[in-house]
């Protein structure tokens, strides 16, 4: 363990990192961060492209939600959120109202992405128990991820991460994932909705985990118009796309239908503190709003709304709605598409793709998904130029925080370019 410093040495003994398998797990202590940089413990200097897993939407450390989180740390850090409220929540719930389509009417706060989704799917259910209409079949798309926990995994593609569980999963139905004209999902689409389906949910224009797989709004939207047909609750998976990453606030944006239920989490803290957010539409909130208090929607979280994640949740949502941030997604949004317009193909690129601020890199794998060979070497080969480009197996993407300058971009692109030349 030469080289290690104590911490680091410690974290071997004691942690169980995510995703990682517990043998070879070789964390790199960081010591701090700021924008869109990583100081390592050792004095290394690496960039940050994925947003610390898709969170870190203005950069690390910034001046502002620093700010914000000091104060309100000082003034409540946390409270019991049945029975009391207080204005960081409120505040929040208005903005997000604001920026939500105008059907949506309530805001329903639990802690990360799989909540959000288990909240989601639980609400969509109990919609038809409380009219005395049950409904138990969901809808879902091939190569869905919506998280960890046992409800969001049951509506995600069965693979390898679920494989130990697959039995214990409730069964959904799956609608191929929807490539170009979208023809076979469709078709699939309109044999599976009856009026026994409770629920379809997807994750609106990009698949991430599946590998930053892309398809059309006009596909969507008539998947949701089918769905739509025997009023099947739509629910929009936007722990990823949410806040900017595809280019307009959220991928529902790019959509002429709205969905009923939304999942938000991820970006929506800055990437400051774990915050899961199902906003609800009147249609859904009106079969929870009656008399009978055993149609209640009995579900709760200890941190639910907590004051600190609504702090710096409101202090990010400044930042994003304000004018520099909007350019600033504009101009990656651009970038990368001058990028992709210049690319030369190689015969080891499948293909290549971009919507809004994500950019993908698909390399033919004889082993293609994300246990391939070609992930450890594409992140062997970034890391050594410090660039943090964690691969989705044979998927090298860009997911960067707004404020990475063009500079830092072009220097991306130029360490691709000489990676796939090596390749
Ligand atoms: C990350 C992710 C989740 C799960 O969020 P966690 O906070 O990691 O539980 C759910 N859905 C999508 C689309 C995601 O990208």
């Amino acid at each position: 363990m030469l080289g290690l410093n104590n911490f680091e040495k410690a974290d071997r003994k004691n942690i169980w990192h995510p995703f990682s398998p517990l043998a070879g797990n070789k964390p790199i202590g960081i010591k701090k961060a700021k924008g869109v940089y990583l100081y390592t413990q050792d004095g290394r200097k690496i960039m940050d492209a994925v947003s610390s897993w898709w969170v870190n939407i203005h950069g690390h450390s910034h001046k502002r939600i620093n700010k914000a989180l000091s104060r309100q740390a000082a003034r409540l850090e946390h409270v019991i959120f049945a029975g009391f409220t207080h204005k960081p929540a409120v505040d929040l719930s208005k903005t997000l109202k604001r920026v939500l389509p105008k059907s949506i009417d309530k805001i329903f706060f639990s802690d990360n992405g799989s909540t959000s989704v288990e909240v989601a799917i639980k609400l969509a259910v109990q919609y038809w128990h409380n009219q005395g209409k049950p409904r138990k079949k969901i809808i879902a798309l091939e190569g869905a991820y919506h998280g960890d926990t046992f409800g969001s995994m049951s509506v995600a593609e069965r693979n390898l991460f679920s494989a130990p569980f697959n039995e214990l999963l409730f069964e959904v139905d799956f609608v191929p994932f929807p490539k170009g004209d979208g023809a076979e999902a469709i078709a699939r689409m309109k044999e599976l909705v009856t009026e026994e389906t409770a629920a379809f949910i997807f994750e609106p224009l990009v698949q991430g985990a599946a590998g930053m797989q892309m398809y059309a709004a006009e596909v969507l939207d008539k998947l949701i118009d089918i769905a739509r047909s025997k009023e099947v609750v739509c629910i929009a998976d936007e722990v990823m796309t949410g806040f900017g990453r595809t280019g307009k606030m959220f991928a529902c944006d790019h959509l002429r239908n709205d969905p009923d239920l939304f999942c938000l989490s991820k970006g929506i803290t800055g990437g400051y503190l774990p915050m899961g957010i199902t906003a609800v539409n009147e249609r859904i909130v009106k079969a929870f709003d009656v008399e009978d208090r055993t149609k209640a929607f009995f579900h709760g979280h200890s941190y639910t709304a907590n004051p600190l994640a609504c702090a710096v949740a409101n202090a990010s949502m400044k930042l994003l709605l304000g004018k520099k941030c909007q350019q600033d997604i504009q101009r990656i949004t651009e970038q990368h598409q001058a990028y992709l317009d210049q690319f030369r193909f190689h015969d080891k690129v499948k293909e290549i793709r971009h919507c809004g601020t994500i950019l993908a890199i698909e390399l033919h794998a004889d082993d293609a998904g994300y246990t391939s060979n070609l992930k450890e070497k594409i992140y062997d080969f970034f890391m050594g130029r410090d660039l943090l480009l964690r691969p989705l197996g044979n998927v090298i993407y860009i997911l960067p925080p707004y404020i990475i300058t063009d500079q830092e971009l072009q220097r991306l692109y130029k360490a691709i370019d000489v990676f796939l030349l090596e390749l």
